[in-house]
């Protein structure tokens, strides 16, 4: 197993499992776990610790050899000092976390830097596209949907780290209300959470599978509530190609297990939103769409290469 400066090991936390990814100087996945998530401060400290050690025992590798680990998490983090504010999903809530210094006095001072799991994912998604720097933005669909964005091969945070949290966007101001304070946001039309709440499972499956099923076998409710889903997320690859005009919208999060019949319903409905309009035409947004691997965790390779400092 090659070791050595360039190591790193990454973790992408969230409210339910850890995934564990384990990258070479090469730059390459030599090693990935995933374990369950012990939730609290004290748990999250835990199960990072036994998914560092057990990756590094699976690959032969000595924690001293790794350049450090990097972690992504689900909620605000300050990544100058890798503490966590809050983090709901992982039950962290209610003050400053130190959950780098934690992690690093738990694995024997083993450097550790801490990131937004969007932020990672990002990162993780340009890495495995070959890290040729071109401009991607990461979107999530999941519980919300917000995206993380590299631009000239950096992560573009903004100044209070709200950079890429395009669900807040107002779409209709009639609209629902959304849980952040607003109306009509993307998020309550597009996200994971928004197509369970309008296509509620019904035979033990996720939702957007059932969704997606139903209307390939012509449910004319479900076909529908599809195309209004597949619109709403085109509206939000729209936002981002319009305001930093990415070379690559890569859709990840829950939803995307989808997988191709996403893709096709987003593109479809990009050309649809781009018919009517030259400009938006010329700018052949569908084609700029495509899917997160299912086979590599992105986040993780992101988690590693902050971990590791030099980034892509
Ligand atoms: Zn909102």
């Amino acid at each position: 197993m090659p070791s050595g400066p360039g190591s790193a090991v990454g973790l992408d936390i969230g409210g339910t499992k850890v995934l564990a990814a384990y990258l070479g100087p090469d730059g390459a996945v030599h090693e990935s776990l995933r374990l369950p998530t012990v939730r609290g401060p004290q748990g999250v400290v835990a199960s990072a610790a036994r998914a560092v050690r057990e990756v590094l025992r699976r690959g032969g590798v000595d924690a001293a050899d790794v350049d450090g680990v990097g972690v992504g998490v689900p909620g605000l983090v300050d990544p100058d000092d890798g503490s966590v504010t809050h983090a709901v999903n992982l039950g962290i809530e209610g003050g400053r976390f130190a959950l780098a210094d934690a992690l690093s006095t738990e694995l024997g001072g083993v450097p550790v830097r801490v990131d937004n799991d969007l932020n990672v994912a990002a990162l993780g998604a340009s890495h495995v596209r070959g890290g040729d720097g071109a401009d991607l933005a990461f979107l999530a669909l999941g519980t919300g949907l917000a995206a993380g964005i590299v631009l000239g091969g950096e992560l573009r945070r903004g100044v209070s780290g709200a950079a890429g949290e395009i669900g807040h966007i107002p779409i209709d101001p009639q609209g629902p209300p959304c849980a952040c304070g607003q109306r009509g946001c993307v998020e309550v039309y597009a996200s994971g959470s928004a197509l369970s709440a309008r296509w509620p499972a019904r035979h033990g499956r996720p939702a957007p599978a059932e969704l997606f099923e139903a209307a390939a076998a012509g449910d004319p409710e479900a076909v529908r509530v599809k195309a209004e889903f597949a619109d709403a997320v085109a509206s939000a690859v729209r936002i981002l190609e319009l305001t930093v005009d990415v070379r690559h919208v890569v859709l990840g999060g829950g939803v995307s297990a989808l997988g191709q019949p996403l893709l096709d319903a987003v593109r479809e409905a990009l050309d649809a939103q781009s018919s009517s309009s030259p400009f938006l035409s010329s700018l052949r947004l569908a084609e700029r769409v495509s899917l997160a691997p299912a086979d590599v965790p992105v986040a993780a390779v992101g988690a590693a290469l902050v971990g590791r400092r030099k980034v892509l």
